[in-house]
């Protein structure tokens, strides 16, 4: 998807530090970080949320999501993770591009949820 960046990152145009990567996804850090780890976990197929989801995109984020406990664990999160997944403005997602924050490292304190 044209000027999408993290298909720009899917596509090897931008560097990323990577962590996990398959067929159905790339894992990588995230360029900001929210917490003492924050990965983001970003399925090989262009669309903004999940109300834009095909069958197929569903197929790749299940597969993120059975995939993730082991991202975690080999981040070091055996204490514990957050995962949060922005839709649309409200939620302030920048990146329109469906995407699985894991936040962790860290104990999360007082922050929503
Ligand atoms: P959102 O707010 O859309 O849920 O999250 C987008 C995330 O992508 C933000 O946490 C932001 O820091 C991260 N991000 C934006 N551009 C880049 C980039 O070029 N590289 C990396 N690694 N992360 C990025
Ligand atoms: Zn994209």
């Amino acid at each position: 998807m044209e000027n999408c960046i993290f298909c720009k990152i899917l596509a090897g145009e931008i560097p990323s530090s990577k962590v996990y990567e398959d067929e159905a996804m790339l894992a990588f850090r995230d360029i900001n970080p929210q917490a003492a780890v924050h990965v983001l976990v970003v399925p090989k197929s262009h669309f903004a949320t999940l109300a834009e989801m095909d069958e197929a995109q569903a197929e790749l984020v299940k597969q993120c999501f059975v995939k993730i406990p082991a991202i975690a664990a080999s981040l070091g999160l055996e204490n514990g993770y957050r995962l949060i997944v922005n839709q649309g403005e409200d939620a302030g997602q920048t990146v329109h591009h469906l995407h699985i924050h894991i936040l962790g490292g860290q104990a999360m304190g007082e922050k929503m949820l």
